[in-house]
């Protein structure tokens, strides 16, 4: 009896001592057009708080600068005047365009930023979408070879008119592991970033691994596949976030760069890999790709793995990931 009591009272003042209660902190936002959520742990959850703040501040500037709906922002300058001749951007926005060039590359043009060109003839809040005609009229625009980046004049400029880019395959991801960059330095070893179909896993889930389930394609609540992850990335890209169905064909916000119009082969891609731009971009190109190719770029890379559910709802999974 007296040893239990002393141990009580050792615990209450270990927990008089302790800065703050250490738990799991969690936020969400609604930012880039999605939602935000960071998740963290620290022994002070002021310490979680404050690192998440300074995560959500960081979303939010990535934003300003990348956002094709901002008229102000550098990536808005870029499409307004590039055509004419160099604009100058940030570093940082040179090298993450210059970043998608290099996917474009790794999927032999499936991944590709001026697939706006045409893309932004697409509303699929109004459910609109270009005739053949306008596709037609746009599509030569569609080419990253228009794209010139000069990262030592940090400049961006487009060799001919009518070209858009936009780097909403990409630009979640990035934001997304600038995020984690911010919870790593402010202390943090335990945690999740996630906008919208991007996530970064920081450590583990406190011995455990963290468990992310990939959504059934046309129900949030089902499960497809649950993939334990530590310290990685995944992005999972779907032919069911931005999109209005007609006549029984969908028309989505995935774009064949070749043809203009939405890919569809499969309804949904999730690539897990070191981190989340690398997965980020690699969801969206896998998509356009399809299964074939697209399992033959995965196994090509290292550090990456892909699930992909096809158009007939058979889910398919890279060599790397053991079926359940
Ligand atoms: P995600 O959810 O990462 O697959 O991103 C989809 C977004 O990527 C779309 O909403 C467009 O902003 C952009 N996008 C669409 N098609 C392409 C493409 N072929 N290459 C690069 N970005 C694309
Ligand atoms: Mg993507």
């Amino acid at each position: 009896m007296k040893a239990l009591l002393s141990a009580a009272l050792a615990a209450a003042s270990l927990l008089a001592a302790a800065p703050a209660a250490a738990e799991w902190r969690v936020r969400e936002e609604a930012i880039m057009g999605t939602r935000v959520a960071v998740e963290a742990w620290h022994e002070d959850a002021a310490v979680a708080d404050a690192a998440m703040a300074a995560v959500f501040a960081e979303m939010h500037r990535v934003d300003r600068l990348m956002s094709h709906y901002k008229p102000e922002s550098e990536l808005s300058q870029v499409n307004a005047r590039a055509a004419a001749g160099p604009v100058a951007v940030a570093p940082e926005l040179a090298a993450l365009i210059a970043r998608a060039l290099e996917f474009s590359v790794l999927t032999d043009g499936a991944f590709d930023i001026t697939y706006a060109s045409v893309g932004y003839l697409y509303d699929y809040r109004a459910g609109q979408r270009p005739d053949d005609a306008q596709i037609a009229a746009h599509l030569p625009a569609v080419n990253w070879r228009h794209v010139i980046v000069d990262r030592a004049a940090s400049t961006v400029r487009f060799t001919q008119d009518g070209v858009r880019i936009d780097l909403g395959g990409i630009a979640k991801g990035y934001a997304v592991d600038r995020g984690v960059a911010i919870l790593a330095e402010k202390g943090i070893r335990h945690g999740t970033v996630t906008a919208g179909g991007d996530t970064r896993i920081l450590g583990d889930r406190l011995g455990r691994p963290w468990v992310i389930g990939i959504r059934h394609p046309d129900d949030r609540q089902r499960v497809v596949s649950r993939i334990p992850l530590v310290d990685a990335a995944l992005s999972t890209s779907g032919d069911y976030e931005r999109y209005f169905d007609e006549d029984g064909q969908r028309y989505h916000h995935i774009i064949n760069p070749r043809t203009g119009r939405s890919a569809g082969e499969l309804r949904s891609v999730t690539i897990i890999g070191p981190d989340a731009t690398t997965t980020d971009g690699l969801s969206t190109g896998v998509f356009v790709l399809g299964a074939e190719r697209g399992l033959a770029l995965i196994e090509r890379l290292r550090d990456v793995d892909a699930v992909l559910v096809t158009a007939g709802g058979k889910v398919l999974y890279s060599s790397g990931l053991a079926p359940p």
